[in-house]
């Protein structure tokens, strides 16, 4: 897509700092990274969210995240990582170009995980029933 900030970056056209390249996928440090070595794991393909992606490419892009994973973890010599994916904007996806966060966390980073709710009587198993219909 030629208005699409990361198919520039897979073209060159826009530089990055690079951690993993291969045919079908390319690796980068996000330029405001939540804590050090924050990187993304894109496809050089343009898909916009999980839903568009070809099975075979998404199982490809799985593989190399948990590998760029253990690379962040044991180079940035971090004890864990959260990997974030959003999808649609209402997710907070800024950049509708399909891509894997990969977050290195530090013990004391001060990052708060998301505030829980609690369901309601009956209320799960009306949503199982929702979500089941519509697999
Ligand atoms: P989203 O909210 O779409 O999941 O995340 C998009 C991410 O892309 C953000 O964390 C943002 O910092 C990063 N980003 C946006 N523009 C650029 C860019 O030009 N280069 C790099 N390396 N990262 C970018
Ligand atoms: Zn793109």
């Amino acid at each position: 897509m030629t208005d699409c900030i990361f198919c520039k970056i897979v073209k060159g056209e826009i530089p990055s700092y690079k951690v993993y390249e291969d045919d079908k996928a390319l690796a980068f440090l996000d330029i405001g990274p939540v804590n050090k070595g924050h990187t993304l794991i894109i496809p050089k393909e343009h898909h916009e969210t999980v839903l568009d992606m070809p099975d075979e490419l998404l199982a490809h892009i799985s593989i190399i995240t948990k590998k760029i994973a253990k690379g962040v973890m044991q180079g940035m010599e971090v004890k864990g990582f959260n990997i974030v994916q959003n999808n649609f904007k209402v997710s907070g996806q800024i950049i509708p170009h399909y891509h894997i966060h990969i977050i290195p966390r530090l013990e004391d980073d001060g990052l708060k995980t998301w505030p829980q709710g609690e369901y309601k009587e009956n209320e799960a198993e009306e949503i199982v029933k929702k979500i089941k219909n519509s697999i």
